[in-house]
């Protein structure tokens, strides 16, 4: 089900979880600002969603309420991902839904790199 992003953040969803270590996740990377893991459910060879540890449900309200160093450190870490897994020559694409038309699932911010194969056009 797609979620409403102006909703107030809620501490039990998924993400939060996974943060918390309350649910396992297949690491790819952590820092103060950021965790990333593999996608449960890959739509390409790589799928990894980057997540920032702070509590926001959306690109929207990361971008409105984070500070800048929140948005810097996450933004680092999203590059940081790229090109340690070798994905810069190859290509790559980001994708984050922010809700209900963009079928946002999960109410805490994510950003999908996926990348290992031709992505074909971009899809509106
Ligand atoms: P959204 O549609 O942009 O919100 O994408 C949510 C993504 O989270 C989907 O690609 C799901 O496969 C992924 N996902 C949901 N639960 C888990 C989990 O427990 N571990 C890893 N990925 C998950």
């Amino acid at each position: 089900m797609p979620i409403d992003a102006t909703q107030p953040y809620d501490n039990q969803n998924i993400f939060a979880k996974i943060l918390r270590g309350e649910i396992p996740s297949k690491a790819v990377y952590e820092d103060d600002y950021a965790y990333a893991f593999h996608d449960i459910n890959p739509q390409a060879p790589t799928h990894i969603l980057v997540i920032p540890r702070g509590a926001y449900v959306s690109w929207d309200d990361f971008s409105a309420r984070a500070s800048d160093a929140e948005i810097a450190g996450f933004i680092r870490a999203v590059g940081h991902i790229a090109r340690e897994n070798g994905l810069v020559a190859p290509g790559y694409r980001l994708l984050a839904n922010a809700g209900i038309n963009a079928h946002q699932e999960v109410p805490h911010l994510h950003v999908h790199i996926f990348a290992g194969r031709p992505l074909g056009p971009m899809l509106a």
